[in-house]
């Protein structure tokens, strides 16, 4: 195995994923209103006219599949949607569905209208999915009762509802399910003025002195992810208290993150060591996701759902059908210098 840089497994503070020390504060810090919702202008114009269209006709919205990165706003895009048509809103997680009965006890309950969200909804077993497809298409489910040849089916009507897929990967949703959501979007990475918002908006939340370069600059080491800006902003916030009068400036702001091992631009140790890999391991690529990933002990889900959308945003990393490669911009950013092909052009 190569050595990279640093070799060490500390829990990442820029992990997208909602982890423990995140807590109530997400609570707290969850827009309420499509108004409050920062940037996806594009996604929120077209809700805000569905959602409008859907109470005029008094209707249930259309269902929904929201897809991108974790840490985007899928789970608050749908509360403010269940808050917007002033229903009631069901959470729930693909893995937690586990028998047919769990899907169809929670589809009898809802009420009119009602939204259920199912996050990681590419996790959904089959027979689950099956009870699916009719609730979605048709308004019912069928259900069998009893066993062996006196087994029947009787069919049950459900109440009109929305449903609200959020998936970190569209492409792992079957066809057929895919195939009844009638508005699929994409929730893009945010860019730095909006992230800028997002912390000055959970600074004033939290009663934190927050200057606006203070925010930028953990803004721009957010990797496009509220979730993780939010989080960063808690972090800086205990330096500040130690180390200043507890406002975050930029300085602060600057010196804590470093001290974090995020970088100027918000890698962190796991992207480096991902893009080392491909550079001292591989010679810059193509190299399999599978095998960069097992050569710095990391999952390759993570690698692929986390390192590379943000490594590809900042144009580091490639994807080939031969496997990822470095980019020059990567060799420059980690200070190593790119290589050069026969003719003495730049390989890359
Ligand atoms: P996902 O469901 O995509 O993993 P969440 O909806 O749980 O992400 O968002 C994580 C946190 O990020 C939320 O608690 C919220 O405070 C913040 N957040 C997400 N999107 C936005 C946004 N557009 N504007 C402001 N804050 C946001």
């Amino acid at each position: 195995m190569i050595q990279t840089e640093d070799m060490e497994f500390a829990p990442r503070v820029v992990s997208p994923e909602n982890i423990q020390e995140d807590g109530d504060i997400e609570l707290t810090l969850r827009p309420q209103s499509l108004h409050e919702y920062v940037g996806q202008d594009k996604v929120k114009e077209k809700i805000a006219i569905y959602i409008e269209a859907a109470k005029r006709r008094g209707e249930a919205l259309d269902h929904v599949l929201l897809y991108g990165p974790p840490g985007l706003g899928k789970t608050t895009l749908s509360s403010i949607i269940a808050h917007e048509l002033g229903v009631n809103l069901r959470i729930t997680t693909g893995p937690a569905i586990e028998k047919p009965g769990d899907l169809v006890s929670l589809l009898t309950s809802l009420s009119d209208n009602d939204v259920l969200f199912i996050d990681e909804i590419h996790r959904l077993s089959r027979a689950v999915e099956e009870i699916l497809y009719p609730a979605l298409e048709d308004r019912v489910i069928d259900i069998i009762i009893g066993k062996g040849p006196s087994a029947r089916s009787i069919r049950m009507d459900l109440k009109p509802f929305t449903l609200i897929g959020a998936t970190t990967r569209a492409g792992q949703l079957s066809a057929p399910l895919r195939d009844r959501f009638g508005v699929i979007e994409r929730l893009e990475l945010y860019n730095k003025e909006q992230l800028t918002d997002i912390v000055r908006r959970s600074a004033m939340i939290l009663g934190i002195p927050c200057s606006t370069d203070g925010a930028a600059e953990i803004a721009g080491r957010a990797r496009g992810t509220p979730r993780i800006a939010n989080r960063l902003l808690k972090r800086v916030r205990d330096f500040a208290d130690v180390m200043g009068n507890g406002e975050i400036t930029q300085e602060i702001a600057s010196v804590a993150l470093s001290r974090l091992e995020i970088d100027a631009l918000g890698l962190d140790s796991l992207d480096r060591r991902m893009l080392q890999m491909i550079i001292k391991g591989y010679g810059g690529g193509p190299a399999g996701l599978e095998t960069i990933a097992s050569a710095i002990g990391e999952e390759a889900v993570t690698l692929e759902d986390v390192c590379e959308p943000f490594l590809m945003q900042l144009g580091f990393l490639g994807r080939t059908p031969r496997g990822r490669i470095a980019t020059r911009l990567a060799y420059e950013h980690l200070g190593l210098i790119p290589p050069e092909d026969s003719s003495g052009q730049l390989k890359l």
